[in-house]
């Protein structure tokens, strides 16, 4: 029983005796509703991707919990198939790296060609690359939900040597290899990176923080694409999202999914988006080295392409001031 006093007493008085009175007064007369129509979807689709699957130990997680999480995440934002560009060249006999790229097959994600080693085009001979594209090949061959769609290391296809992006492109399409490019990325493995180094250096994380401006770089470069894509398509074709196979992804995906949902996004699986008409695209422009929606910007004197946090001097400065608070 909770004590009152007098003064109390009183208020609680008025109090009842204003929800009793409360239905008495006139109702004033309401504006209708608009409902929403259920008929109307969002036209803002997205696939989730993670490359440099089986990737080395982060700044937080045990490897071998961090897949676990990963997928536990996936199940939980709602995201049935994820595309996982794999590195088979980092995969020794001796780790359970194998088993955990299985897991995420058995849990219903699709696998496919990141070259064995993450070659880097640019500083690589055309001979030489390919033959780390046909050692991932031949590692993924079988393995059940591989998808033959192959990821460019560092989204690089042969920076401005257009003979060699030519070669590969042609080589590639031989193989029966499609291009798995992506349309959105805000750098997870560099504020990955960033967190490593504060943390080796005992710096104190604002955890809360660093995940606000994780799903936050991430909501908005997706708008950012979209509205790009729109300027220079006319239409909204469905994005891809990039992702590595960072702690920082495993722990905060959901997190992202649930606010890509409030934003209006509709998440879809690596197939259909991989169904778009910008899959068969192929933008010819003086670089070789982002994402197919600034590639087909700059190939149509779009300006305004750059995502600005995927500049580096932009992300550090903001991540020392919202999660080292410095
Ligand atoms: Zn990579």
């Amino acid at each position: 029983m909770i004590a009152l006093s007098p003064r109390g007493l009183l208020l609680l008085l008025l109090l009842v005796g204003f929800l009793y009175a409360a239905p008495r007064f006139a109702a004033p007369a309401q504006e209708p509703i608009a409902a929403a129509d259920p008929t109307v979807q969002s036209d803002k689709r997205i696939a989730f991707s993670f490359d440099d699957t089986p990737r080395g130990a982060g700044a937080f997680l045990e490897k071998d919990e961090r897949h676990e999480l990963l997928i536990e995440a996936l199940e939980t934002a709602g995201i049935e198939q994820a595309a996982f560009f794999i590195n088979p060249g980092r995969i020794t006999p001796s780790d359970h790296d194998a088993e955990i790229v299985m897991a995420y097959a058995k849990a219903g994600h699709v696998l496919a060609n990141h070259t064995a080693h993450h070659s880097k085009l640019a500083s690589t001979s055309v001979e030489k690359f390919l033959a780390d594209v046909d050692e991932a090949a031949e590692w993924l061959e079988g393995k059940p939900n591989f998808r033959p769609w192959f990821r460019f290391p560092h989204l690089d296809e042969g920076s401005k040597d257009k003979a060699k992006r030519n070669a590969v492109r042609k080589a590639l399409k031989q193989r029966g290899l499609m291009n798995g490019y992506v349309t959105i990325d805000a750098s997870d493995w560099y504020m990955e990176d960033l967190a490593l180094a504060a943390s080796k250096s005992g710096k104190l994380i604002d955890w809360n923080a660093l995940r606000d401006l994780f799903v936050e770089s991430y909501v908005q470069s997706a708008n950012f694409s979209d509205d790009l894509a729109r300027r220079t398509l006319g239409r909204a074709p469905v994005q891809m999202i990039l992702l590595h196979e960072t702690d920082l992804a495993a722990m905060f995906v959901d997190d992202l999914a649930e606010a890509l949902k409030k934003d209006g996004w509709i998440i879809v699986s690596a197939d259909e988006a991989y169904r778009d008409p910008i899959a068969f695209m192929e933008p010819d422009v003086e670089f070789a080295d982002g994402t197919r929606t600034q590639m087909l910007a700059a190939e149509r004197k779009v300006s305004n392409r750059w995502y600005e946090r995927n500049d580096q001097k932009v992300a550090k400065k903001l991540f020392a001031e919202r999660v080292l608070h410095e």
